[in-house]
């Protein structure tokens, strides 16, 4: 039908109109920023940077991660930090001056190692006198140090920024000197640095004066004040019901609601294809899967003690959430009543998160 996307088109601009909650998009790369703005999106909820070194770029993540001494990891860091930099003004080019929220980087720490396995074969083929061995040796050690049973509570998110030293601070310093080269240029970039994982305010108050000395430095350097601001993910129960000690650290909060479903319910996001969980469906044990519609009585409640944590502590606190849960109807509708300020979803869910919330405005009003 021809009308269809017009009527479309207006309706949306009806709910644009009427409806509170802002919506933005998870986005990490220059075409998805594209697509979320054609969709409507009112900046980056979420972009995830761990995304950037996937395929050819991942081994310069496991170089960093295995560096054996300060001259290693700093030559890693340096490859690095062009390619960041370069990834920083793309994105906050495409976004034109929108809100983007850069999560500094929450990779599972399995993801940028070498498998165990294959470098365990590989080392017990060498030639016992083959130069390299004692470096693979020292590698396979290396390795299995790091080793985790369980990646997705392990060395991840602020964690890993602060066990590898330079790491967020590299990253820190591409995303100041990414904006400020568009300043130059005549834009009017709008970053928002995220620590991932966060679960005690020690943590993001740690990692909070390292990155606030980067931006500090870089707007020496380059003359330019960088507007900014710095901030955490909401994503494990005791970030939450910490909020008001977290948000003397966090102009934001971002809620992930993915990781906070699986932390709260203790059960893995990567399994619910397993064998449990479906039957659980199917019982009606659980109504909904809790990873598609927010749990208001669980997860939920724990987002409701983390907004008055930190509005209390912070009245001006900004307010998101970027889980799957941001693009679901029926969540999006609690995230309202809830008081969040925006939602973020992926791109393609935008137009149906802008629909929800108007009329979800138009419902509790
Ligand atoms: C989340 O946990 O909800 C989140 C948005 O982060 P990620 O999915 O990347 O862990
Ligand atoms: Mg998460």
């Amino acid at each position: 039908d021809n009308d269809l996307v017009p009527a479309v088109a207006r309706l949306l601009e009806h709910a644009d109109a009427v409806r509170r909650l802002a919506v933005r998009a998870n986005a990490d790369t220059p075409d998805d920023a594209a697509r979320a703005r054609q969709f409507g999106a009112q900046g980056i909820g979420l972009c995830r940077t761990e995304h950037m070194f996937l395929g050819d770029r991942r081994i310069l993540v496991e170089h960093l991660i295995l560096a054996e001494d300060e001259a290693g990891r700093e030559a890693a860091l340096a490859e690095l930090f062009p390619l960041q930099r370069q990834d920083f003004v793309e994105i906050l080019r495409a976004m034109d001056g929108l809100p983007v929220t850069i999560r500094l980087i929450d990779p599972p720490l399995h993801e940028f190692l070498p498998d165990l396995t294959d470098l365990s074969v590989e080392v017990a083929l060498e030639d016992e006198r083959g130069p390299e061995v004692e470096r693979h040796h020292r590698l396979l050690e290396a390795v299995r140090r790091l080793h985790e049973q369980n990646p997705m509570m392990g060395l991840r998110g602020v964690r890993l920024g602060i066990a590898i030293p330079g790491l967020f601070q590299m990253q820190a310093r591409a995303i100041i000197e990414a904006a400020a080269d568009l300043i130059e240029e005549g834009g009017n970039p709008c970053p928002e640095i995220m620590v991932p994982l966060v679960a005690s305010d020690r943590e993001l108050s740690w990692v909070r004066e390292a990155l606030v000395d980067v931006a500090s430095d870089v707007q020496k350097e380059r003359g330019v004040a960088v507007p900014h601001k710095i901030g955490t993910m909401i994503e494990l129960p005791r970030a939450a019901v910490t909020a008001d000690r977290i948000a003397e650290s966090a102009e934001f909060f971002s809620f992930g609601t993915n990781d906070l479903t699986q932390m709260t319910w203790g059960f893995s996001r990567d399994d619910v294809e397993a064998e449990f969980f479906p039957t659980y469906l199917e019982d009606r044990i659980f109504p909904a899967s809790p990873f598609e519609t927010i749990d208001v009585e669980g997860v939920g409640a724990l987002m409701r003690t983390a907004v008055r944590l930190g509005r209390e502590a912070r009245p001006d606190i900004h307010l998101g959430v970027c889980g799957e849960h941001g693009g679901d109807p029926a969540s999006i509708h609690f995230f309202d009543e809830l008081g969040l300020d925006y939602v973020s979803c992926s791109p393609f869910r935008v137009p149906v998160a802008r629909l929800e919330a108007g009329r979800s405005t138009l419902e509790h009003r």
